[in-house]
């Protein structure tokens, strides 16, 4: 394999016409052809080079608490700001996916209606992955590790129905779920850690001034509140984003 002026040499195909994104560094191992289901290829290149990471001793650590319609407020007190774009864009994934479902089955139409609503699907997935990608660089550069809880994303996602064209929940759904990855393996490349709480540690009822644990927060329009114990007054989100980075201090510690 070789690429040489905006063209890929592959193996039984020969040159093709590529746009390679960054240059290809290392000793290639795999070559993946992919198509899309609106008709678009793309070679995916995994090469292996040496490159020795030496593991940081974390110093300054950041928490993310995730919520449904932001992705994130911070123990900085920072909202993640997801984009309306996502919600305006549904509303056209929905009529594409009516459309789709009315036409004739078999019929030249209804590929073309399929191609039309998978490049509407395209283009929300590649905005979203560009923008999580943006988001995570600077808490990446800026922390030495950052704590997250570990939620179940298998159930969440249950909750969804199925169905082939069900694209406009999983859209505000697996936000949360790629930008952690994305923030897992961009901090193994500087040596720093994604620490995973568990999923029952009760962020959002403990004060995170003094400790106490205030069961009547379990309800989830409880948005603000004030410490029985020590009078401190708290935003839920905001809290818990601490909580989650001093029970991530503690693992790390
Ligand atoms: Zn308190």
């Amino acid at each position: 394999m070789r690429i040489e002026d905006g063209q890929i040499k592959l193996p039984k195909i020969g040159w093709v016409k590529v746009k390679a994104h960054r240059l290809v560094g290392g000793t290639i191992k795999t070559v993946t052809i992919t198509k899309t289901s609106s008709g678009k290829y793309f070679v995916s290149i995994l090469t292996e080079y040496e490159n020795q990471v030496l593991p940081i001793v974390p110093k300054k650590f950041l928490g993310l608490d995730y919520a449904m319609n932001e992705l994130f407020v911070s123990s900085t007190g920072k909202r993640a700001n997801y984009p309306k774009y996502f919600r305006q864009v549904q509303n056209k994934l929905h009529r594409a996916q009516k459309k789709f479902s009315r036409s004739k089955r078999d019929s030249q139409n209804r590929e073309k209606l399929r191609v039309i609503l998978s490049c509407v699907y395209e283009k929300v997935t590649n905005r979203r992955k560009d923008f999580l990608q943006k988001l995570s660089t600077r808490p990446v550069n800026a922390y030495d590790a950052i704590a997250i809880e570990d939620l179940d994303l298998k159930a969440m996602a249950k909750r969804k129905r199925g169905g082939r064209f069900c694209f406009g929940k999983s859209i505000s759904d697996n936000g949360w779920g790629i930008f952690t990855r994305i923030l897992e393996y961009k901090l193994e490349w500087q040596g720093k850690s994604l620490v995973r709480i568990d999923k029952w540690y009760p962020s959002s009822q403990l004060c995170s001034v003094c400790g106490y644990q205030n069961s009547e927060t379990k309800n989830l329009t409880v948005r603000e509140w004030t410490c029985p114990k020590c009078g401190a007054h708290h935003d839920r989100d905001h809290n818990a984003a601490i909580n989650i980075k001093n029970e991530g201090m503690k693992i790390l510690a």
